[in-house]
């Protein structure tokens, strides 16, 4: 592989602890020509929106949108799996010079017909945003005629990025809990004591139900989950919560904020990935409902017993682990601090760390956690990730779908942490399943067949 230069416009971007003092520059729209590593706006509300399993989920553009998005999340859902069917109103030339409402109203109203759901979210593309179809107006006009919310999700991809798309999903969110809402003054909305929602979980290999058994042993009721096994009446009761609990802080902050803002339930950030991450997750819960202290008496004795449980097997996979080196590359920052925890636990060292949608204080927070050498990368391509995978000579690399072909081609391990694992990875009983994962790939004999970049001595000499 020939050396790689780092465009010009992309150098603030990387920054390497220890060597370089400036703070990383992000938060700005991917460069043209760098071949981003991030979904657009539509793909963002999308995968925060799709788990909804009891919605229609329309995508209002060409076909190739709305297959980009088929099942992305594969998030599992305990009732109705509607969620998982990719609808799109196939725009063509003729609907693009003509206009696309019609055909748009036609489809909702076959789609509501035929599938009966609880609610519609409608997903406007680039192309939507370029002809000016009015989908607000199409949505209003089809809920007042099926009698379900029909709501439009302003999602067109090249708007921003895939931060906004996270906005988008919800803001539609918020229209669906404020329909429901509208109908009492707000001084009538009595919070339901003992409650949470649970914001940022998509429940992608069960995790929804794994979290949702710790805080029923905490004697904590969720009220509704966004969107993970999601279902639009629990969703529309959110608002009578007494408190938010956001995990994927990235996609669901700006929701609590708003959630904040009308209805005063306040809001706290978690993980639940990772030993330390979750046991703070559930005393920090606990805290909160301190008027009740049986539950932090029990939060206590569920974290003993759970970790109990796994330290024994823990610590014998930490002695196989212990020295390897990892690239992590995620959509949100928060994943990334609590997968450096996790794996320091494991003795494995971060050696890059990068996200799709870091702010500054996230990467402020990153560069004081890793070590010096460690390069940190916002908004990365594929030939940087190859590049510093490289260089810093990592045994594994964990991000998502995209990161997978960069590692094997690299003939390095490689674990999933975003849509496509089946295997849930959080909680206590999470925390065994990724130090197995991490293991089993790490220290797979195929590393000693397959051509290797960076140890030529091993695998098929000559063949790189
Ligand atoms: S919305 Fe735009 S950028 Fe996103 S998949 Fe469709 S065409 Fe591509």
């Amino acid at each position: 592989m020939p050396p790689i230069t780092i465009l010009e416009d992309r150098k603030k971007q990387i920054i390497k602890k220890g060597y370089d003092s400036a703070e990383i520059s992000c938060e700005k729209k991917s460069l043209a020509g760098s071949i981003s590593q991030r979904a657009c706006v539509f793909c963002g509300s999308r995968v925060v929106l799709y788990p909804v399993a009891d919605a229609l989920h329309l995508v209002h553009g060409p076909i190739g949108c709305a297959s980009y998005t088929w099942d992305i999340r594969g998030a599992l859902s305990s009732g109705p799996e509607l969620h998982r069917m990719s609808f799109s109103t196939d725009l063509s030339e003729t609907d693009i010079i003509y206009g696309g409402e019609k055909k748009l109203e036609a489809a909702l109203l076959e789609l509501i017909r035929d599938y009966s759901p609880n609610a519609a979210f409608v997903y406007s593309t680039c192309i939507v945003g370029i002809i000016g179809d009015d989908v607000e107006a199409v949505c209003k006009r089809v809920a007042q005629k099926t009698n379900i919310p029909v709501l439009p999700v302003h999602s067109e991809g090249f708007k921003g990025t895939k931060k906004d798309g996270y906005k988008a999903a919800c803001d539609a969110l918020f229209q669906l809990i404020e329909l429901d809402r509208k109908h009492k003054p707000r001084a009538d909305i009595k919070p339901i004591p003992l409650t949470i929602n649970i914001l940022g979980e998509f429940n992608i290999g069960g995790e929804t139900w794994m979290i949702k058994a710790y805080y029923k042993q905490m004697g904590i009721r969720v009220l509704s989950v966004m969107t993970g096994d999601g279902r639009v009446k629990e969703i529309q009761s959110a608002h009578r919560a007494s408190l938010n609990v956001v995990q994927c802080s990235g996609s669901l902050t700006h929701l609590a904020r708003q959630m904040e803002a009308e209805y005063g339930i306040p809001h706290m950030r978690v993980s639940y990935f990772g030993i330390e991450d979750t046991a703070d997750a559930l005393y920090d819960v606990a805290s909160f409902f301190m008027d009740t202290p049986e539950i932090m008496k029990k939060t206590k004795r569920l974290v003993e017993k759970e970790i109990k449980g796994i330290l024994p097997e823990l610590a014998q996979l930490k002695a196989e682990l212990t020295g390897k080196r990892a690239a992590i590359y995620v959509g949100g920052a928060f994943k990334a601090f609590s997968l450096i925890k996790a794996l320091r636990h494991l003795g494995v060292d971060v050696v890059l760390v990068g996200s799709q949608t870091g702010n500054p204080d996230d990467y402020r927070r990153l560069k004081k956690m890793c070590d010096p050498g460690t390069v940190i990368l916002d908004d990365a391509n594929p030939l940087e990730l190859a590049k510093y995978v490289m260089e810093k000579d990592a045994h594994l690399f964990i991000g998502g779908v995209k990161e997978r072909p960069i590692a094997y081609k690299l003939g390095i391990g490689f674990c999933d942490h975003n849509h496509e694992r089946k295997i849930p990875l959080t909680g206590f009983e999470g925390m065994l399943n990724f130090a197995r994962e991490v293991n089993e790939t790490v220290n797979s004999p195929v590393w000693d067949l397959v051509p290797s970049r960076n140890r030529p001595e091993k695998g098929l000499k000559g063949k790189v």
